[in-house]
């Protein structure tokens, strides 16, 4: 069936917040395509939940190379999905994709932060999303082995010739982050955003990345902040058959030990006690700080979509939830 997006959908239910100091705001919350969207999963259930997202004011899709599996296909799906129901619609969109992680056979596909890798990377993933520019492009991960002036000149690059008109890095150190965002102003570039792993369960960047962040005016979009979903109800009853810890290797059943299950049990008393899902309270709590542009988030169902997004409807807290919260949750 032809789409129509909800005429509502800027209706004032998803908040937009600014990215750093740019002119760029993102929904507070993003979605994902890293897993459950790829060709081994249920094409129309992956279209389903972009329509629902956009639906309801989510207009950040955030992809990679090698998101799948196998490697490509999540953003060769979304070409088919963008070129059908999106197109008409690519200025109310920010699309993302990033390079670095290993993505084709041979020693110029990765891991790598080599020029030859991610200039080829950026114009595979324009091929399969069927795009002329991503509005976002990232550097995946630090490449110990390349000069970091390599691979922030290769973004400089993409960003001048207008295939990204913003550019960002993922899972960097605070000092690497500062380095490079030295490295991009030195090209005449500003660094956009960062975009770490950041919830209840991993709050290492509250040590030195946020700070960094806040200093350089550099927006932060939190990935994984459900924690793969160990931030919900699932696991409190035994591993579901249909839960990503049973499904993959990304999330390692030993992340549910009987410390960390305590754990997201107290948590999930405080969110009932809020009136939310531990789902929707994981979403809002990255969210209370200022300088946490956006959460974003993976989802497997619409349904789960739509319990993830109503964390936008409580994204406030009081001190003593966050004290509370503070005595559980933690690395
Ligand atoms: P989340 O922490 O949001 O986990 C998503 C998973 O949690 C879902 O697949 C589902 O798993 C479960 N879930 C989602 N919503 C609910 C809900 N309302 N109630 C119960 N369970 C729920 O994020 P991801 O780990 O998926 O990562 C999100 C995005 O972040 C990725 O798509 C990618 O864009 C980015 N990312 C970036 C990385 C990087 O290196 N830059 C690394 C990892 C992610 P289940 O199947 O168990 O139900």
């Amino acid at each position: 069936m032809s789409y129509i997006a909800d005429s509502a959908r800027y209706d004032g239910r998803m908040p937009y917040r600014r990215v750093g100091r740019s002119g760029l705001v993102l929904p507070a919350v993003s979605l994902g395509l890293w897993q459950n969207f790829g060709g081994v999963d249920v094409f129309e259930t992956g279209r389903a939940m972009l329509r629902r997202a956009f639906d309801r004011g989510v207009t950040h899709f955030d992809l990679a190379n090698n998101y799948g599996p196998p490697y490509g296909s999540a953003e060769e799906n979304f070409g088919r999905w963008f070129a059908s129901d999106f197109a008409a619609h690519r200025d109310e969109l920010v699309i993302s994709t990033k390079a670095g992680w290993d993505m084709w056979p041979g020693p110029y596909g990765g891991p790598s932060g080599s020029r030859k890798h991610v200039l080829a990377s950026c114009e595979q993933s324009l091929r399969r999303m069927g795009l002329d520019y991503v509005d976002i492009f990232y550097s995946h991960r630090v490449d110990a082995d390349t000069p970091l002036e390599e691979t922030m000149g290769a973004l400089a690059h993409l960003h001048r010739q207008g295939k990204a008109l913003y550019l960002g890095i993922s899972s960097y150190s605070p000092e690497l982050t500062r380095q490079a965002e030295a490295i991009l102003r030195s090209e005449g570039v500003p660094l956009l955003i960062h975009q770490p792993n950041y919830s209840m369960l991993n709050r290492d960047i509250e040590q030195g990345l946020l700070p960094a962040l806040g200093e350089l005016g550099v927006g932060c979009i939190a990935f994984s902040p459900l924690a793969q979903g160990m931030l919900s109800d699932k696991y409190l009853k035994g591993v579901p058959d249909d839960a990503r810890a049973r499904r993959d290797g990304s999330l390692k059943q030993r992340m549910l030990s009987a410390d960390n299950l305590e754990r997201i049990r107290a948590l999930n008393d405080i969110a009932a006690a809020r009136g939310q899902s531990l789902a929707q309270m994981a979403i809002a709590w990255v969210l209370r700080d200022a300088r946490v542009t956006s959460a974003l988030i993976g989802a497997r169902t619409v349904a789960q979509l739509d319990d993830s997004l109503d964390a936008v409807k409580r994204l406030d807290f009081s001190a003593e939830e966050l004290a509370a919260i503070d005595r559980h949750a933690g690395d």
